[in-house]
């Protein structure tokens, strides 16, 4: 007789916009869902998604859910809900239990994409790794022998607002010149519009022609071979490399991860941040690690809650 095959179902809540997927015991998606959900009483909403995933073979063990927010994994609570309403989120995890009737995890979502991106994505065989999401905003994560490290107050890992320069613009978070006030998405289409502006050869862009250009249009012409845009992707890496130097510096990774929609620019972004770093980095740091571009996309996240459900008890 054969044990009875375990399944997790990962969850990963954006706003009102929520990712599922049943996952096997091994990362492997089997089935997934996306919906819309309101903001008001969002328990019963994820309690139906997840009751629709149900395995043709084996069961539901645990259940994990990644969200924006800060979690206290002690606890179980939501600390700081970042841009969601916080009685939606509060009790989610009790909440969530009693709906449900399985074993519940709530984890950040940029350390659930760490998770999944660690065990079976682009980090898979590492040790430690330093993941970085690089899109509207930019975050974080650090899993240090294996195991997620979220600092004294969990907000280790916070990349996106280390220095790159100090006369720089002033950041969300107060501070100025942080990284992602010039590598963020919204940063390097403020700084392409900016210099199409002052910089009459850059008018000969594609760019010029579309007023509303974002992020995801300038890694595009950059790809196609317009020279404005791959000139500032190529730009935009030498910042992130800039933050990659530090992260291999202080930490001595050996594996740095880089996901999110900046990314999509593939190699025209992925080696001036390489170049940048090993410029930058003392090079025995630099030697031991492998800078490389995240491999589950939009998936890691709900990968990562799934697999964190799964390896909660042993940890
Ligand atoms: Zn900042």
């Amino acid at each position: 007789m054969t044990t009875p095959r375990k399944n997790f179902i990962g969850i990963n809540v954006s706003g009102t916009k929520v990712r599922a997927a049943l996952v096997d015991d091994q990362g492997r998606i089997i089935e997934r869902v996306e919906s819309e959900i309101s903001s008001e009483n969002i328990v019963p909403q994820l309690a139906t998604i997840a009751g629709d995933l149900r395995p043709a073979l084996g069961t539901v063990v645990a259940l994990g859910v990644a969200l924006p927010g800060l979690v206290n994994r002690q606890t179980d609570r939501v600390v700081d809900p970042r841009g969601m309403p916080a009685p939606m989120v509060e009790n989610l995890h009790a909440e969530l239990t009693r709906a449900t009737g399985l074993r519940v995890e709530i984890e950040n979502d940029a350390n659930a994409a760490a998770y999944g991106e660690f065990k079976v994505g682009a980090g898979r065989g590492s040790r430690n790794l330093f993941y970085m999401m690089i899109g509207d905003g930019i975050g974080g994560a650090i899993i240090l022998d294996g195991k997620l490290w979220t600092g004294a107050s969990g907000f280790a890992g916070e990349v996106g607002h280390i220095t790159i320069d100090t006369e720089g613009l002033e950041c969300v978070c107060g501070n100025t010149g942080c990284l992602e006030t010039v590598a963020s998405a919204t940063n390097i289409v403020r700084r392409a519009r900016e210099r199409l502006y002052r910089d009459n050869t850059s008018s000969l862009s594609r760019l010029a022609l579309n007023k509303n250009f974002t992020a995801d249009d300038l890694a595009h012409e950059a790809r196609e071979g317009d020279d404005f845009a791959a000139m500032m992707i190529e730009r935009t890496g030498r910042y992130i490399g800039t933050g990659v130097a530090n992260v291999i510096n202080l930490l001595n990774i050996d594996c740095i991860v880089l996901g999110g929609g900046v990314m999509d620019a593939g190699s025209l972004i992925l080696n001036p941040i390489i170049q940048e770093a090993k410029r930058r980095a003392f090079q025995p740091c630099f030697d031991a690690t492998q800078i490389v571009a995240a491999t589950l996309g939009t998936d890691a996240a709900v990968i990562g809650a799934a697999l964190l459900a799964r390896d909660a008890e042993q940890n």
